[in-house]
């Protein structure tokens, strides 16, 4: 519903602001607002400035309407949000889980928490009218089933919308890809606010791009777009869990850090690294290695150079291909530091023409870890809004 979109992206608007955002008419825009305040989903809020004549009243959309939920399911962890119609979060959850799980089992457990979570608003599952979740796997967008997912082979083609509305029956599910809901995320409410055309990275076990174009998230054909951890790095590199050699994520996300790190710290190269290896009890991830970097771990400050740099190469195709104004990184290997950002910052810049690069702005994500939720809450409020 694009007159809710405006109003949601914008704040309270007047019928002639909404008329000239859509470029229709004025008449038209009335019917339109009229059949959305009958549905209660729009509200008049008061008035607005006048430019000359009557002061227009101000239509926003009505917080009351119901409950919002959104979900993030990550590999080992899942955060939980329950929100207004305004995408206002109330309530804030998270907890451990493990996708391997059966995905009864781990839904189950979620839908408890978002019971839980209504309950303490004095609201009951009837009361919930949206649901968003991302998934960590290729997610078949209109269908909500995921399909192939790597890292939780249980949930392939499981109806998870079917089961999310059984216990919901007044809520409207949708399932998509935990890149796509965080690139949203930094669209509504983080540093992509206001920007059309952005890219958000996630690096972590594995390394995704959520693609914002004019506005909207971009899935592709069949909804596996930004699938860029697949992308060749080196012809002759090790071979990746897709079969292929060489691979971005392979090569350079948060378990080969680790992995280049156990072996630094085991040949001695690394002082920083081989203390942090041994309190650890012989695990490291990507964060030690960005403690020992910060520390003066030479052997850490070149693991972090290495990935920051390949990871640049391959964002500077990207920039040159789709001239994006920015791109935000999140996920877990984000919280490694500075050096790492400018590192992939330096390589982009050196590697993408004069002109993509011009106002060009590479940042970590401004949400951290509530970009998903937040995206989440907004696919579904969008989702719900685009029956009305
Ligand atoms: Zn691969």
């Amino acid at each position: 519903m694009k007159a809710v979109g405006q109003v949601r992206k914008r704040g309270p608007l007047s019928r002639t602001a909404i008329a000239e955002l859509l470029d229709t008419s004025r008449a038209s825009v009335t019917s339109i607002v009229g059949n959305l305040m009958e549905m209660n989903v729009l509200t008049e809020v008061g008035h607005g400035k006048s430019d000359g004549g009557r002061r227009p009243r101000l239509l926003d959309i009505n917080a009351g309407l119901g409950f919002i939920a959104g979900v993030d399911i990550g590999a080992t962890s899942v955060d939980l949000a329950l929100a207004d119609f305004r995408g206002e979060i109330l309530e804030r959850r998270s907890d451990v889980a493990d996708v391997r799980t059966a995905p009864d089992q781990l839904l189950n457990t979620i839908n408890d928490m978002v019971s839980e979570m209504l309950n303490q608003h004095g609201a009951d599952d009837s009361h919930l009218l949206g649901i968003g979740m991302g998934v960590p796997g290729p997610v078949h967008f209109p269908t909500g089933v995921l399909i192939r997912p790597p890292l939780m082979p249980a949930w392939e083609g499981f109806p998870i919308k079917d089961f999310l509305r059984d216990r919901f029956p007044n809520a409207r599910p949708v399932v998509d890809n935990d890149v796509n809901i965080m690139a949203l995320g930094e669209a509504s409410v983080g540093g992509g606010v206001g920007l059309d055309n952005f890219f958000y990275i996630k690096i972590g076990t594995g390394i995704g791009c959520g693609i914002i174009v004019d506005g909207e998230i971009y899935r592709g054909s069949d909804g596996c777009a930004g699938d860029v951890g697949h992308i060749c790095v080196d012809y002759n590199g090790p071979i990746c869990h897709c079969g292929n050699a060489g691979c971005l994520e392979f090569m350079a996300a948060g378990p080969a850090m680790a992995e280049k790190a156990r072996l630094a710290a085991k040949n001695g190269e690394g002082k920083l690294l081989a203390k942090a290896l041994k309190d650890k009890d012989g695990q490291l991830t990507s964060v030690d290695v960005g403690e020992a970097a910060a520390a003066g771990d030479q052997a850490a400050n070149k693991i972090i150079e290495e990935s920051g740099r390949m990871i640049g190469g391959v964002l500077a195709g990207l920039v040159n291909f789709y001239n994006p104004k920015a791109i935000f990184i999140g996920g877990g290997v984000s919280n490694i530091g500075h050096q790492f950002l400018s590192t992939i910052r330096q390589a982009t810049l050196r590697r993408a023409t004069a002109l993509s690069t011009r106002s060009l702005q590479i940042d970590y994500s401004k949400l951290g870890s509530d970009a998903g939720v937040h995206g989440a809450i907004w696919l579904a409020i969008e989702n719900t809004f685009a029956l009305a």
